[in-house]
């Protein structure tokens, strides 16, 4: 039997993303799309990927909002995507001054800094998630194409989701250290977040 050709072509696609997984799976790039008044370091770009150090350099930026002491997450995930959201939380509250409450975001951006959450399609194919800023909220994407495939291990999701929400909170560099959950990479991060991190984290 002859395989019809769009078969084959998604055969292809398959094999690409299983090779890009068994290499290592990008974590965020994070993209400051913020409102033009807040200037972030033309350093601080998605391309960035490589090691800096994480005395921030975004502090600037966030420090609009380490003068709020709740953190509204505002989840808009399908049940389907299965991203382990409230653990990855409490393990990030336990380094951060903040107090993160579920609900709506408010509407007056100067009542408590806000995370929204979404699944969805990523530009660059690589990346399991992306966190960036709308004005003064923090957007986080978690891939459609890895978080709803069955086989995508528990592990990823979790650091998937530690990674993305350290950089809502304010930590804009990648760790250059693979046992930090701030690697760049997937596969390779550790699970927690190491003395550096956790020195930036407790300034939020
Ligand atoms: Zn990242």
């Amino acid at each position: 039997m002859i395989i019809p050709r769009p078969t084959r072509i998604l055969g292809l696609a398959v094999a690409v993303t299983l090779a890009l997984t068994a290499t290592g799976l990008l974590l965020s790039g994070s993209t400051p799309t913020g409102d033009p008044g807040t200037a972030l370091p033309a350093s601080a770009g998605r391309t960035a990927l490589v090691p800096r150090d994480l005395t921030g350099q975004a502090d600037a930026f966030f420090a609009q909002f380490a003068q709020h002491t709740t953190v509204v997450v505002e989840s808009h995930l399908p049940r389907r995507s299965r991203v382990p959201l409230r653990s990855a939380l409490s393990y990030v509250d336990r380094f951060t001054a903040s107090r993160f409450v579920y609900g709506s975001c408010p509407a007056d951006p100067a009542a408590a800094y806000c995370i929204r959450v979404y699944q969805g399609g990523l530009a660059n194919p690589a990346w399991a998630a992306l966190t960036d800023w709308q004005g003064t909220s923090a957007r986080i994407v978690f891939a459609t194409r890895y978080y709803e495939r069955r086989g995508f291990p528990y592990r990823y999701r979790y650091v998937g989701a530690v990674h993305e929400l350290g950089h809502a909170m304010g930590i804009w560099a990648h760790n250059p250290s693979a046992a930090s959950a701030m690697y760049y990479y997937l596969p390779r991060a550790g699970s927690t977040f190491d003395a550096g991190d956790v020195a930036v984290l407790s300034r939020h």
